[in-house]
């Protein structure tokens, strides 16, 4: 009989490798692996592809790696492991697949078992437990830390720390992004504007606010803006406190189980609340959420969601009272978030938004549809690919010299202000939220 005293015995590298194998064979969706026709069309859509040049590192070599391990034929052994940990998962090869592979699917059972059985990093381990698990499914453990972080950009702190040259301890992208993180709000949305913001004159429909977890404590402001350009435009916004973290994050690096807690959580917030849609202005969070069936399959809370999801440019540009907009003199360009565009099918509207405000020359980013490396934790776990995909996308910037870049989600947002600071643009080019260019324009129309 086992004692208190015996520590349970590691499982060898063969045993795991055959737990995984089996768990690989089982997950990998069949009928998905044999869609793949093996055209290639999907390759020039692949950034990881278009940097590096290998088939392994494209969509059609990685579901060739994930169908010879399903048949028998490959160990899933370090080398297939590190092709999927490179993978942006930014499903840029879902529209450019003419056989209709849903290679997102895919990436996220391989995804599942690799987590569950491959010895992963510690500091990785820890990131998952602490930050995935113990913060961001908790708005107001997320609202300490944002205190925190407030506090220490505030304080002298920052500029002690600085100067005391602790900073260089850390790995050269931590740094950057220490140097670009934006000063957190000390409230969130709720705290700051409510749970009901009445619509301005007829109300058009009742929304409900998806407010995200990093979105509202970094940039809450943007929330606030949005709920403002929602009434302005004829939408009676309710914002469900009970709402939690959309579980992306989650179920792109493998814990599914956590993140249909997530879902069932926001989709009974959102029942409750009986709105028309659930608006965002969020690309990841947007898609995760129209996409909880797929998590879901059984529950018809899910299909209710996902049909109610619209990105906020979609309700503002098509559904909603014209916004009385002033004048942003600016020339503004657009990079698109990776799951608004190749998962919602969103692209045009936002766009549209920009040029409708008077005063703004809208510029067309040269691979605006290209993933700009942020990719959920991708800058933090592959910063060199990461930083590769940056600086050709910061490359683009530059040539096109505009006043500001809009994007459409806050990973989005951030990895384009370190960008700008990398590249030493940053004095010289804005990054914002698309929600606060327009809301600009909303205070700069005469009253
Ligand atoms: S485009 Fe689609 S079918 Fe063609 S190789 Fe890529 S995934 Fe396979
Ligand atoms: S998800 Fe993005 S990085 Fe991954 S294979 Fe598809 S296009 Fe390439």
């Amino acid at each position: 009989m086992a004692t208190s005293l015996e520590t349970k015995e590691e499982p060898s590298l063969e045993a795991r490798t055959a737990r995984l194998w089996k768990h690989l064979q089982e997950a990998l969706d069949a009928d998905e692996l044999e869609n793949c026709m093996r055209c290639g069309f999907c390759q020039p859509a692949c950034p990881t592809f278009q940097e590096t040049g290998y088939e392994a590192a494209s969509p059609r070599g990685r579901i060739a790696l994930m169908k010879a391990v399903k048949d028998g034929f490959l160990v899933p052994d370090e080398a297939f492991r590190s092709q999927l940990d490179l993978c942006l998962g930014c499903r840029a090869c879902e529209p450019a697949c003419p056989s209709g592979v849903r290679y997102g699917r895919l990436l996220e059972q391989a995804r599942e078992a690799l987590a569950a059985h491959a010895p992963t990093p510690w500091p990785i381990r820890l990131a998952r437990k602490v930050v995935f698990a113990g913060v961001f499914p908790h708005p107001r453990r997320l609202q300490r830390l944002g205190r925190l972080l407030r506090f220490y950009q505030t304080s002298g702190l920052q500029r002690v720390v600085r100067k005391s040259g602790l900073l260089r301890l850390l790995p050269a992208h931590l740094r950057d992004m220490e140097a670009v993180l934006p000063v957190p709000s000390p409230r969130g949305v709720v705290e700051t504007i409510g749970t009901r913001i009445p619509a301005k004159g007829a109300p058009v429909a009742t929304v409900g606010l998806f407010r995200g977890c990093v979105m509202d404590v970094l940039y809450t402001e943007t929330n606030v803006n949005l709920a403002r350009l929602l009434s302005e435009a004829g939408f009676e916004v309710i914002i469900p406190p009970e709402q939690t973290c959309c579980g992306a994050l989650h179920a792109h690096t493998g814990d599914t189980a956590l993140a249909r807690q997530l879902a069932r959580r926001n989709i009974a917030a959102f029942r409750r609340a009986g709105v028309d849609f659930v608006v965002l202005a969020a690309g990841g969070c947007g898609a995760m959420l129209q996409e909880y069936a797929h998590l879901l399959p059984d529950d018809e809370g899910a299909r209710w969601m996902g049909e109610r999801v619209r990105d906020a440019s979609q309700l503002l540009a098509s559904c909603g009272r014209p916004l009385p907009l002033g004048r942003v003199e600016a020339t503004v360009t657009y990079q698109d978030s990776c799951h608004l565009r190749n998962v919602m099918g969103v692209h045009r509207e936002v766009r549209q938004l920009l040029s409708s405000i008077p005063g703004v020359t809208f510029r067309e980013l040269p691979e605006a549809d290209r993933c700009c490396g942020s990719a959920g934790v991708y800058n933090l776990t592959q910063p060199e690919m990461a930083g590769r995909i940056l600086e050709r996308k910061m490359g683009h910037v530059a040539r096109l010299s505009p006043d500001l870049v809009a994007t459409g989600n806050p990973g989005c947002l951030l990895q384009m202000q370190l960008g700008l600071h990398r590249a030493g643009l940053d004095g010289a080019v804005r990054a914002m939220h698309w929600v606060d260019v327009v809301a600009e324009a909303l205070d700069a129309a005469p009253r």
